[in-house]
């Protein structure tokens, strides 16, 4: 792929006084690279932010034809700027990518291209306590062709946007709806890639419970409608007397990293996990019984969020109050720890950039 070229811009922006919200302010610079069939992934470079020029007829826009990553980077308190599992991130990305028929990108090199990226745009890693970096790397068809095949010319890009704290008043339970009319995902399709389309088919039911006050929802399987699958930006787990539950990944759900973390961190502490298809008559019946003790949700930019109502028909179940002991507050705590560098970092994490 070559060596990197930079142009820095002439005119930097000015940064916002105080970091907040999510996903609407970005850097100076963006980090690009072009695919062609017969050069491949070339000419990565770093540029000045600046809109994309691109055929009306590319690809991506008619047939959904991209993908995605999420990551941050966190600055400690010593100043030092932190990635976390970032090369899980770029691996994911290829598996992905796999499944949307693109072409694969060169790890190695992207992780040095996002390393001299966030060297060039250090100042804009927010401080303040919560605050973080959001990594947005994405790739789309970029091909001129109204004919349906993978497209042959691609751009990759990395852009940043500073980010206010998840929980600006600390962990805050929230309320989740079980979805019952619509599916996100089937087993064979797109489930399991972080793409575009996921996201386009789970904005209807977002949005009508968003309309009943609930703040996201929880997907069943879309055969039987009868197991757990995920939120929908977030993966899902229940603690039932004593023990820890997570849907297996069977194709329809995304492969977490921080799900990864959380069932690592739970090996290490000891406390009992299980990867299986969970029903919701499993989770009620639980709840009825009093055994439900944590539900909670794992993604990059939550962390960890603690479920306190989850409802299900007519059946409203309030679970736990996550005080201090609960294994919710504690992975939060450690997870965060360790991407602060507050704690230290026994799984080889955090990769600290100088
Ligand atoms: C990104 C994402 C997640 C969370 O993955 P993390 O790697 O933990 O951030 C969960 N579900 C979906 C659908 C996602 O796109």
């Amino acid at each position: 792929m070559g060596s990197l070229q930079i142009n820095l811009t002439k005119s930097p922006k000015e940064k916002p006084a105080r970091v907040a919200g999510f996903g609407t302010v970005f850097t100076d610079h963006l980090f690009v690279m072009d695919y062609t069939k017969a050069q491949g992934w070339h000419n990565g470079r770093i540029e000045p932010y600046d809109n994309i020029n691109m055929d009306p007829a590319a690809c991506c826009l008619h047939y959904g034809q991209g993908i995605f990553e999420g990551l941050k980077a966190y600055k400690t308190k010593e100043g030092k700027i932190q990635l976390f599992r970032a090369r899980d991130n770029f691996e994911r990305l290829n598996r992905s990518a796999e499944k949307l028929c693109i072409p694969q990108v060169d790890v190695e090199f992207m992780l040095e291209a996002l390393e001299k990226l966030l060297e060039i745009e250090k100042d804009w890693v927010p401080t303040e306590q919560g605050t973080s970096l959001y990594i947005r790397p994405f790739i789309i068809a970029t091909e001129p062709f109204l004919g349906v095949r993978p497209a042959e010319e691609y751009k990759l890009f990395i852009v940043l946007s500073p980010v206010g704290a998840y929980y600006p008043e600390g962990l805050k339970p929230v309320s989740i709806m079980v979805e019952k009319n619509y599916v996100r995902a089937v087993r064979g399709g797109l489930g399991e890639a972080k793409t575009m389309a996921n996201y386009a088919a789970s904005l209807l039911a977002q949005e009508e419970a968003k309309q009943k006050g609930f703040t996201q929802v929880l997907w069943l399987d879309g055969v039987e409608r009868k197991y757990i699958e995920e939120v929908g930006t977030m993966n899902i787990f229940f603690k039932i007397k004593g023990e820890v539950i997570t849907p297996p990944l069977t194709g329809t759900i995304l492969p977490g990293i921080t799900r990864d973390s959380v069932l690592k961190v739970l090996k290490k502490w000891q406390v009992p996990v299980k990867e299986y298809r969970i029903s919701i008559e499993e989770v009620v019946d639980a709840y009825k019984k009093g055994w439900l003790e944590e539900v909670f949700g794992t993604g990059t930019a939550a962390v960890i969020s603690p479920v306190g109502k989850l409802v299900y028909a007519d059946v409203e179940m309030d679970i736990g109050d996550y005080t201090e002991n609960s294994i919710a507050r504690k992975l939060y705590d450690y997870l965060t720890g360790i991407q602060y560098g507050i704690v230290e970092d026994e799984f080889c994490w955090v990769k600290i950039l100088d």
